[in-house]
């Protein structure tokens, strides 16, 4: 057992605390009081819960800096993203999602969603492994130190009636039925790794027919598992759902019984006043990106309206052209003050609630995401003395007003040290060396 004294401590709940004593054992909190240090390890600065990246592709990482050169679309950056999805084999996945997984923990993520559809070979031949880039992501995950929920994703179509174009034939099972027979494989690999939560995800209306959906939703029940789908981050997308059936893609989320609490909808951007309802009177979880969303110039989700119908927030840095928990929290505010032009929406701990605890449940870790006894004991420790945090009171509005992810200096999961602030500059070099590889490749 080891003892640890939280000069600062934001447990979950509540205000911040100062001087919070932590025993851990075999992985968990198994005491929490507030009192002098004697002779416990001594964590300066604030310390929080471990933080839950609850969407992300991987893969993207290979495109900061670069699709942010000309101007174009969603669209034209999904031309972009098709590149890299076409060059990645399972090694090259590994070394490229290890990476990245490990610049996450850095900025103190102890787990991550991954929103995996990148399954088979080129031209749509699977591998001799069928599962063979879900296990180069388990592994990955594994090396570098970070919980990971595989949302194994169902992607059957290019848009509604079309069938798959260019690179999208790697992401296809066929039908639904292929989906979760390849999936069934998964499951029983990733079985008894608690590291490791197997989930199902719907890609989107676009990629998944009405008629398809029902295994995916019925696969997900079944197992108890998470369910997450990519929900009107377009226009276009509502455009086209409607087009084909007379609904709103929430509504046809709806019809086939996969809103619930177990759901996780991805951006939720563009809803109607009945999207809204349909989502929170389900308490399905409104799964915010906003870093991404204002990449691709997505839009502005209602937030506080799904929040107040009662859909959780959790977050996500999707696409990774900004990988930071800190970053991600405070825009779910800022963005709203830009929409109405009034402040106030959200506390910083509501936020702070939204990355830890709500988000580790919508990836199925239950058990994380507070300073508590019982609780797995993953702790995130910010400095309260650098440029950007000193004088800022060191308490919760500190870490989402103030703090980036360079601000974190040590990152605990289960009780192991899983990064220091001494460990970044290698991440940097490990990050460098992997995505030049891709992209050199001919
Ligand atoms: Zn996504």
């Amino acid at each position: 057992m080891r003892t640890y004294w939280l000069e600062r401590a934001w447990t979950g709940s509540g205000p911040v605390r100062s001087g919070l004593l932590v025993d851990v054992e075999d992985g968990a909190f198994v005491r929490v009081a507030t009192g002098p240090p004697g002779d416990a390890d001594r964590l300066a600065g604030l310390s929080i819960p471990g933080l839950a990246n609850c969407h992300s592709h991987a893969f993207h990482r290979a495109l900061r800096g670069r699709t942010q050169r000309g101007r174009g679309s969603f669209w034209t950056w999904r031309e972009q993203m098709y590149a890299v999805a076409a060059r990645l084999t399972p090694d090259s996945y590994f070394e490229l999602a290890r990476a990245a997984y490990r610049e996450m923990v850095a900025v103190g993520f102890t787990s991550v969603g991954e929103f995996h559809y990148l399954h088979h070979g080129p031209g749509g031949t699977p591998y001799d492994d069928p599962n063979a880039m879900s296990h180069a992501l388990v592994a990955a995950a594994a090396d570098a130190g970070i919980r990971i929920a595989l949302l194994d994703t169902c992607y059957l179509t290019a848009g509604i009636g079309s069938p798959p174009e260019g690179v999208q034939a790697r992401f296809g099972d066929g039908d639904a039925e292929g989906w979760a027979a390849r999936v069934e494989t998964a499951d029983r690999a990733c079985r008894g790794q608690p590291d490791v939560v197997l989930g199902a995800a719907i890609h989107s209306v676009r990629a998944v027919p009405r008629d398809q959906m029902a295994p995916v939703v019925g696969w997900a029940e079944q197992h108890g598992a998470p369910l997450h789908v990519h929900l009107s981050e377009q226009p276009a997308e509502n455009d086209a759902c409607l087009a084909a059936y007379g609904a709103t893609p929430t509504e046809v989320l709806a019809e086939v019984g996969a809103l619930g609490p177990r759901t996780s909808a991805v951006h939720a951007t563009h809803l109607t006043d009945r999207d809204v309802r349909l989502l929170g009177g389900s308490a399905t979880c409104a799964c915010f990106c906003p870093t991404t969303e204002r990449d691709l110039g997505d839009g502005v989700g209602p937030s506080r309206a799904l929040k107040d119908a009662g859909s959780p927030l959790t977050l996500g840095s999707d696409s990774h052209a900004v990988v930071d928990p800190f970053e991600e929290m405070r825009a779910v505010e800022l963005d709203e003050r830009l929409s109405s032009r009034q402040r106030g929406h959200w506390s910083a701990a509501e936020l702070l609630a939204a990355a830890a605890h709500d988000g580790h449940r919508s990836l199925g870790f239950d058990g994380v995401g507070r300073i508590e006894v019982g609780a797995r004991a993953d702790l995130v420790t910010l400095d309260t003395a650098s440029v950007r945090t000193a004088g800022t009171g060191a308490d919760d509005a500190t870490a989402v007003f103030a703090a980036s992810g360079a601000d974190v200096v040590r990152v605990m999961r289960e009780g192991v040290v899983v990064s220091t602030s001494e460990d970044r500059r290698a991440v940097g070099v490990e990050l460098d060396r992997v995505v030049r590889a891709i992209w050199e490749e001919t």
